[in-house]
């Protein structure tokens, strides 16, 4: 569904159905961070998950204010691989146990 910000995200649920306006945005709320609109417009997760779709990546999210965006408050994201058991620095490539190359090149003289 997309963001009030226009994003495509598999964590945002709205429901305007009738004259409802429910926002809600899920990966926030079940780990019990405060969620506002304007939170969408800068939050990494949409391209997270555009980018790498993997079933085992988990990813954990807290609102804080950095220094480096003048206090406004962002979505900080970091994920975990529950297959390799480990941090993955990249969430956007993944951790690099499921997607190896499936084949090696070999230079012959
Ligand atoms: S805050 Fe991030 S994860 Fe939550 S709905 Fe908005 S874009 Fe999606």
């Amino acid at each position: 569904m997309k963001t009030p910000a226009g994003h495509e995200c598999p964590h945002f649920y709205g429901d305007y159905y009738r004259g409802r306006n429910v926002e809600e945005c899920r990966l926030l709320q079940v780990q019990g961070q405060n969620w506002s609109r304007d939170l969408c417009k800068t939050c990494p997760v949409p391209n997270i998950a555009r980018a790498n779709s993997c079933q085992h990546m988990e990813l954990k999210v807290v609102v804080a204010r950095p220094i480096t965006a003048i206090f406004q408050r962002r979505v900080q994201v970091s994920a975990f691989c529950e297959k390799s058991k480990q941090d993955v620095s990249e969430p956007q490539i993944g951790c690099g146990e499921c997607h190896a190359l499936p084949f090696t090149f070999e230079v012959k003289e």
